[in-house]
């Protein structure tokens, strides 16, 4: 079996930029620096984007999406309206 201390002298690579990993980041790192490790976290959302909704897990597309955002606009358009008509007594 292959220990952790078996790597320790081994020269890592970036897996976004494939440039060597600085000694000063943290051991388990695979990212050279945070712009590469942000470029990989959006790379990894992104994936998810297109498959689910990354806060309630529904199947989620840019079309869904841009449904569910213009249904939200809408409701808060009615909302606001509604509590304006009882405000100020017309209705
Ligand atoms: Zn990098």
């Amino acid at each position: 079996m292959a220990r952790k201390d078996d790597f320790t002298g081994t020269l890592m690579h970036c897996i976004v930029c494939t440039k060597p990993i600085p000694p000063t980041r943290r051991k388990d790192a695979v990212t050279c620096s945070t712009e590469c490790s942000k470029a990989r976290k959006n790379f990894w959302r992104s994936q998810q984007d297109m498959v689910e909704c990354r806060y309630c897990f529904r199947p989620s597309t840019p079309e869904e999406r841009a449904r569910y955002i213009k249904w939200r606009w809408a409701e808060k358009k009615a909302e606001k309206e509604a509590t304006h008509a009882t405000d100020t007594g017309s209705v």
